[in-house]
């Protein structure tokens, strides 16, 4: 017999999220998610899907016409960019040195290519000579790297010239941006990126749902003269033209919500200004790397490509990583995360992202990151911790 479930009515947690995302929703965000629906071609809503795309442009710092959020998450936006920019037996390059790179190759080979990557170990980012050496010797026709690499907290700094070698070899690039989009300098078109795509739930603060995709008009004119249609179908920017591009007609149904969400978290970019935005977190997340660092703890990227948006903290030896995030969820309510991959249980992985990226948090961070480790037995000086926090925060 089929019972009636005794569910009771929803009462998440109030957590504070500084993990590698979602990070904390700004208030007015989800206001605009609980704003009533209109129909997905309502003349209302062709109006928000223009205002979106014209500050999805602003953000990524872009004229490119194909820019539009992809109904679903970053891996969305990802399996978008790679399923239509890689044909059938082309040759794709990764890289190897985090977790994203890898989900970027099996989409690769998913998509009929050979995949070919440039290494360099967890925690450090590409160097340009070795992605020249990998061009010389593969000629591959495609170049994916992550910008903010989310599971070591690195951020890839010398994009222009990884640009520049892949395309005087004739290769399109496709950037992952999750992590850095709104939050670390992204310069789309300065910095000659074909195609760069993200999420909503990290530096723009927004529930996943939507996810931001723009690709230049040389990467769209490949895609459109592809010999075989991209495997998927929902995400088959060629059909997806037709509801984005100038005719708005019927694909799949846009998650209105989420359309409504992203909107809003853009406008917060746009009211704060882009510049600011990064300048921002690089005060707060400064703060905080200044503030866990003056506690005895090291940070495991040099700070010639520490990503503000995603700190990598090394665990004190002794100290079990897990213990010390399941402590901070349960007395503080606060959210962090252990590594991935080669880095799991060596490094703390602390968000600093958007709407999170705010002083009372780091504030929170440190009494709370500094308890749980003392709690362990290990010696971390907090008072000195809070000097160098507020030291930096005071200047500001
Ligand atoms: C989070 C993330 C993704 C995947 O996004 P989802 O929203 O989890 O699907 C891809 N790349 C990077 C670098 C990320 O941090």
């Amino acid at each position: 017999m089929i019972t009636t479930p005794a569910v009771g009515e929803l009462v998440p947690p109030n957590r504070t999220l500084m993990g590698p995302g979602p990070s904390d929703v700004h208030p007015r965000v989800l206001r605009a998610m609980s704003t009533p629906l209109v129909g997905h071609l309502d003349p209302s809503f062709i109006e928000i899907m223009n205002d979106v795309q014209e500050l999805m442009r602003y953000v990524f710092r872009t004229d490119n016409q194909w820019t539009i959020p992809v109904s679903g998450t970053g891996s969305a936006s990802m399996e978008t960019a790679i399923g239509n920019l890689v044909e059938p037996g082309e040759t794709v390059l990764v890289p190897s040195n985090g977790y994203f790179g890898g989900r970027m190759a099996s989409m690769a080979e998913r998509a009929g290519g050979t995949v070919v990557r440039v290494d360099a170990p967890w925690g450090e980012p590409l160097d340009s000579a070795d992605v020249q050496a990998a061009f010389d010797e593969h000629q591959p026709d495609v170049f994916g790297f992550v910008h903010a690499e989310t599971s070591t907290g690195v951020r890839q700094p010398n994009v222009p010239e990884l640009t520049r070698i892949a395309h005087a070899h004739d290769a399109y690039v496709v950037a992952d941006c999750v992590t850095s989009l709104g939050g670390v300098e992204l310069e789309v078109d300065d910095w000659d990126i074909d195609v760069a795509y993200a999420g909503p739930q990290k530096c723009l603060s927004c529930p996943p749902g939507a996810s931001p995709l723009t690709l230049s008009d040389r990467a769209m004119d490949k895609v459109l003269s592809r010999e075989h249609p991209t495997r998927s179908w929902y995400f088959d920017l060629s059909l997806l033209e037709g509801y984005w591009g100038d005719e708005r007609s019927y694909h799949h149904t846009a998650p209105i919500s989420n359309v409504y969400a992203i909107r809003e978290a853009l406008r917060l970019v746009a009211e704060e200004g882009i510049e600011n935005r990064w300048g921002r977190h690089l005060r707060v997340a400064g703060a905080l790397k200044a503030g866990v660092e003056a506690m005895g703890l090291g940070l495991n990227p040099t700070d010639d490509c520490w990503l503000p948006s995603l700190n990598a903290v090394v665990a004190p030896d002794g100290i079990d990583a897990d213990d010390a995030i399941d402590y901070v969820l349960e007395h503080y309510d606060l959210e962090i995360a252990s590594g991935l991959g080669a880095l799991a249980g060596d490094i703390f992985r602390i968000g600093c992202m958007g709407y999170s990226a705010r002083p009372e948090n780091v504030a929170l961070l440190v009494a709370a990151l500094g308890e749980a480790l003392e709690a362990q037995g290990a010696d971390v000086d907090v008072a000195a911790g809070f000097d160098a926090m507020r030291g930096v925060l005071g200047d500001g």
